[in-house]
This record gives structure tokens, sequence and C-alpha cells, in this order.
């Protein structure tokens, strides 16, 4: 069985009408509405010239505007590519020339942010917020009534191109197919009566894998353009928000907020996340304040295999990030490229029917993702390593870029940070390598300490140390502020790396 998100929202409209379908904090948009207005939206695409599976980006704030022009483009037969605003200018004009957009969507605060360059974009400009900085979208749209082509759809053409987030380099395009996302949509989630608030930005897949089957199976979404705990609060609390999808760092603040407590959040089913390792210690305060169930995925955006764990059923296993979805497949592999032993240490690979096409005109770059199984069959390599436990369980360790290898021995940065994270006055902490004559490369922390507190870093290195075995011991420690991070929380060890001065001797 397959269709297309564009169709399915068609068939909702029809039943659904008035629902709200998009909230934001100007306006609500019907089902019946948003259906009305992604007929407009394409059919003033393929009046610019826009035709099956060419490709128009969005590069704006979150808002209703955005979510319709998200679906309006696949409605349209094309390809949407979500771009980052918190990229730089230069890489943004380098992912619009690489997507090959024709239309370009964006807002005053991304023209502003891409002022020395805008001249240097070729694709035509719409503007979102009705402001100057292209056609405004009001202006731009098709009389009501408008009806676009409507081209057949096959499973295999792309849905949209993500541009992966940089953590470990330069972002490549991922070319997710129709597939991947019907797969998605098609899991059973989230029930019809879901009311999902989205706080995470809209061009992330980490969003959309929530944004997407809330409105496919007829749910409701709440967008919050930029996380504020308060306001998420709020929210919750006003709309009786059913089901959210967060980034630990979110879950952190949140818990952290004086009165979390206080808001009534007793209408969530259901919370997720992922993107980032969630510790243990975190989920269990989750589940412990914080009504309805909590499910954490693992995955990439270039789909493959993708774990999940129902942490309210397995909380002796929180540590873990669970057991491979259903019709998913992960194994293992060496330094060989052959696999490990049961219980051994390795690359993980990852197989489903929702993996990318490839990347975006890097051929080179997509076979060097690729892991082909001794049965011939393709899987993706994810640079992560884990380990499975004797219950199928996967636990990660770290990304391969970022294991340390010291004396010819292995040391796993998540371990360490696991220990110094058991400091009372510890909030949170990574651990890179750093280039050392002795050892080749050398553990370093940055810590982050919780409000309140006060230790020295030679205090609390010794205290880390005296816990640590002997080869992996802190060469260094420091105390930060706050560990850099991506616009989606994660924690950027290249910037820690790039940035490190070793002590004068
Ligand atoms: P880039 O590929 O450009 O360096 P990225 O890998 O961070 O960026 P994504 O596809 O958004 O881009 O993220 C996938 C990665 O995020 C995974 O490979 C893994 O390292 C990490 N990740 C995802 N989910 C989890 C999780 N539940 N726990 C720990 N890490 C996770
Ligand atoms: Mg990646």
């Amino acid at each position: 069985e397959f269709g297309t998100i564009a169709d399915v929202i068609r068939a909702q409209a029809a039943a659904l009408q008035d629902k709200p379908a998009l909230i934001d904090a100007r306006r609500t948009i019907s089902y019946a509405e948003l259906d009305a207005l992604m007929d407009r939206i394409a059919a003033a695409l393929q009046r610019d010239g826009v035709g099956k599976a060419d490709v128009a980006a969005v590069c704006a704030s979150t808002s209703v505007e955005y979510g319709a022009t998200f679906f309006g483009v696949l409605r349209a037969g094309a390809i949407v590519a979500p771009l980052a605003p918190s990229s730089t200018p230069e890489s943004l004009i380098v992912q619009l020339e690489d997507s090959g957009a024709k239309v370009f969507f964006l807002d005053k605060g991304v023209a502003d942010h891409m002022a020395g360059v805008l001249d240097q974009v070729t694709a035509k400009r719409v503007s979102l917020d009705g402001s100057d900085v292209g056609q405004p979208f009001e202006e731009w749209l098709v009389p009501e009534g408008a009806k676009p082509v409507l081209h057949e759809i096959d499973p295999d053409q792309g849905f949209n191109i993500i541009y992966s987030s940089g953590t470990t380099g330069a972002p490549k395009g991922i070319v997710q197919p129709h597939r991947m996302r019907w797969g998605q949509i098609r899991r059973g989630v989230y029930p019809p009566e879901a009311v999902s608030l989205v706080s995470t930005p809209l061009y992330s897949n980490t969003t959309l894998v929530s944004f997407l089957p809330t409105i496919s199976n007829g749910g409701t979404v709440v967008l919050l353009p930029k996380f504020d705990v308060e306001q998420f609060l709020k929210l919750s609390e006003k709309h009786r928000v059913t089901h959210a999808m967060l980034v630990p760092v979110q879950y952190r603040r949140l818990m952290a907020h004086p009165d979390f407590d206080k808001y009534d959040l007793s209408a969530f089913q259901m919370k997720f996340s992922t993107s980032a390792p969630f510790p243990a210690e975190l989920k269990a305060e989750v589940l412990r304040r914080w009504p309805g169930g909590l499910v954490e995925y693992y995955g990439m955006t270039e789909g493959g295999g993708s774990c999940g764990l129902v942490c309210h059923e397995h909380p002796d296993k929180l540590h873990t990030v669970g057991k491979p979805l259903p019709g998913h497949d992960i194994r293992l592999i060496g330094e060989d490229g052959k696999e490990v032993a049961q219980g051994e240490i390795g690359e993980v690979v990852g197989r489903s029917g929702a993996m990318m096409v490839g990347y975006h005109n890097q051929p080179g770059k997509t076979s060097e993702a690729e892991w082909w199984s001794p049965e011939g069959l393709r899987y993706i390599r994810t640079g992560d390593v884990g380990r499975f436990d004797e219950d199928g369980f996967l636990t990660l360790m770290d990304r391969k870029k970022d294991m340390i290898i010291s004396g010819g021995f292995n040391i796993y940065p998540s371990d360490l940070e696991a220990e110094i994270v058991q400091h009372p006055a510890v909030l949170e902490a990574a651990v890179v390598g750093v280039a050392s004559d002795a050892w080749g490369e050398t553990p370093v922390a940055f810590v982050a300490l919780r409000p309140g507190q006060s230790v020295s870093a030679e205090e609390l290195r010794a205290w880390v140390n005296g816990r640590l075995g002997k080869t992996q011991r802190l060469a260094d420690l420091k105390i930060v502020e706050g560990l850099p991070r991506s616009h989606i929380g994660k924690v950027l060890k290249r910037e820690l790396r790039d940035g490190y001065r070793a002590p004068a001797q």
C-alpha cells in the first residue's frame, strides 16, 4: 500500500473540515483551509515553472504559512528542501545552488541574515511573512479555487532534501523518498486526536518525524517558533497537548524549571526524544514527573535502521536506545568491515524500507555511506559505535569520529562523561580527544556546573580521575558556562576540539 501525504491531507480535509490543523501565535488554519491553501501554493509553483520532481526551498522561522508551504510543494509533485536558518549565509547559497531550487521561500529574518549574499540567489524569492524580501506570499498565490495539475508519484521519488546538520563536517543533501515518509506516517504512533506541540525547527528531520504523522493522521499541530520553557508549558496546558517531540537538552531545561510541576500536563499521552544522547537519569526524571509515556528514537536523517526504546515499559533499559523498530535491521561491524560477534562493540549499520535515495549530487559520499552485507543487501553506515546487550537492546557509545585512541587503547568519551555527571555539582559534560605527544590522543573534559554550585577544575578532575581506569584519566578539565550546541541541541565536539588550548607547562 502506498499513497502520498498530499493526497492523505485531501482526504482528511474532506472528513475533518473545520478541525484545526495548524496553530501558531497569529492564526489557526483548519483542515479545509489547509487543503485549499495547498492547492493555491501548488498551482502558483506550477505557474512559476516548478514541475514534477523539481525543487522548491524554504528557509524561514516556523509559522502556519511555512507548514502549508511544505505541503503545497508536495501537492505540486515537487521536492521540498527545508533549509536551516542557523546555517551561515555562504552555506545557504551553496545549499540553494546544490538543491537546484527554482523557488525560494524566505522571511525577513532570513533575508537580513543573508543580506550580504542575497543577490546571489538565482531562485525566485517569495516572502512568507509578506515583507518585501521577495514577492509577498498572498500576492504570489493564485486566486482561490485554482487547481494544480496532480502528478502520479513514484514511491522512490524524492519527497524532501534535508541538509545534514553538519555536526561532523560540511552539510550533505540527503534525499529522502516518498516511501520513507509513508512508512513513518503509517506507524500508528499518532492517533487522530493527537495535539502535537512542535518546538524544534521545521527543517529538521527530528521535527518532521512528528509533524508529518500528526497532520497525516488528522491531529492538530501547535507551532512554537522558538523554544522557551515557559511558553512550552503554557501552550501545553492551554491546548491540552497530547504529544511532543523534544531533544534531550529541552527535557533538561524543562525539568530544571522551578514551576514545571505547577502546570497541568495531564493531557499528555506520549513524549518522544531523538537526535542526541538522552541520559538515563534524565529519562527517569521525565517518567517520574511528566504524565504519559516516553519513547526515545535513535536514527539518522539518512534512514537505515532506527531503534526505539519505550522507556515506561523498560525502566531497567534506560541506558540503551532500545531495539530495532519493526522492519528495521541493525548490524554492528568492525574495522575489517565484517560483522562483530554478539556482545562486541562495532559501528552501527542499518537497513529498512526507509532509506535515503542518496546524497544529492554526491555519488562518492553516497557509496562511502553504504555497507553491503555478505548476502548483497544495502545497509547505511551511521558512524556511531554501539553494542547489543543479551536482550537485544542497543547501547550507543559514541560517534566513531569522537572516539579517542590513547596509547593504543580505545577510550569511549561517553563512559567518561557518565562518570563526570555523577558529581553532584555537575550539570553536563563533554569529553574530547586532543593531540598528545606521549599518547597520540588524550582525553580532555569540558564541564558545565549546576546553577549555584562551585567546585574548582582541579578538584573535580582529581575526583573524576579517582574513579576512572588508569588509561582513561583526564589530562585536563575545563569548567565552561555551557556546552556549544547546534540549532537542534547537539553538542558540537568539533568546536570543543578545535578551540582547545593545552595549559602552559
Ligand atoms: P552530520 O551527519 O552532518 O554530521 P548529524 O549526524 O548530527 O550531522 P542527523 O542525521 O540529524 O545529523 O543525526 C543523526 C545522528 O544523531 C546519529 O548518527 C547519532 O549520532 C545521533 N543520534 C540520533 N538519535 C540519537 C539517540 N537517541 N541517542 C544518541 N545519539 C543519537
Ligand atoms: Mg550524520
